[in-house]
């Protein structure tokens, strides 16, 4: 996910969370017409506001909603529980609140990421918070601390569908339109309504989904871009 104006990075997995997420694969097959479930394991480098997070929640209802049921986990509490679900790792970057006070750290860079092995897109994916509070700051400094929080949860909502849109219809290319286009603008961050167009939607939706075998996170050191 790159913003307008951005450059691609590489970005590896640390390996300790690797090797956390190989514990927590689990296979589970979708019956036909039922709706596939996806379990999210987010770990948050510094707390996130906790309002912004329930509006990231909403946000990913209303945007994967119709393709998906979501379930939410953090990553620090998994345990190897058996979830019936298939699993993505998001790892969150920087400061993940609204807070408009704090000025943007200038870093540039990607909007998001998901990791790559050998052409495999795993289910790795990470938000640079910084880089969306960059991206909103006029927007951020136009609005109310309520409008904020919704805002800015909203935007980590758009970068994280994005993501694992790469990984749940397994591919590396973009949409012309919608969350699944290559850039995203301010507007695109902070407007009131960015959905996947019905093509992508039905990728997710229909895509059967890939297992990432144990001895690939094993592995260690994937790294990718997009
Ligand atoms: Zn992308």
């Amino acid at each position: 996910m790159q913003s307008v104006g951005g450059t691609r990075s590489i970005l590896a997995v640390p390996a300790l969370m690797v090797f956390q997420t190989a514990t927590l694969l689990s296979q589970s097959v979708v019956a036909p017409g039922a709706t596939r479930a996806v379990a999210i394991y987010t770990k948050f480098l510094e707390p996130p506001s906790g309002v912004s997070v329930e509006h990231l929640k909403a946000e990913m209802d209303a945007i994967l909603g119709p393709a998906l049921r979501l379930e939410w986990y953090s990553l620090d509490q998994a345990n190897g529980q058996d979830v019936k679900a298939d699993i993505v790792v998001v790892k969150f970057q920087g400061t993940c609140g609204s807070n408009a006070q704090s000025p943007p750290l200038r870093r540039g860079g990607p909007l998001g990421w998901t990791n790559v092995v050998d052409g495999e897109i795993l289910p790795f994916a990470g938000v640079n918070c910084d880089r969306i509070r960059e991206l909103m700051e006029g927007n951020l400094a136009a609005s109310t601390d309520t409008e904020r929080d919704q805002m800015f949860g909203r935007a980590m909502a758009r970068v994280l569908a994005h993501e694992m849109y790469h990984f749940l219809a397994k591919t590396a290319r973009h949409a012309v339109d919608g969350v699944a286009k290559a850039r995203y603008s301010a507007t695109d961050l902070a407007g009131p309504c960015l959905r996947f167009e019905e093509d992508q939607l039905r990728q997710v939706r229909t895509s059967q989904f890939q297992h990432v075998s144990k001895a690939h996170h094993d592995a260690g050191a994937p790294a990718g871009g997009g």
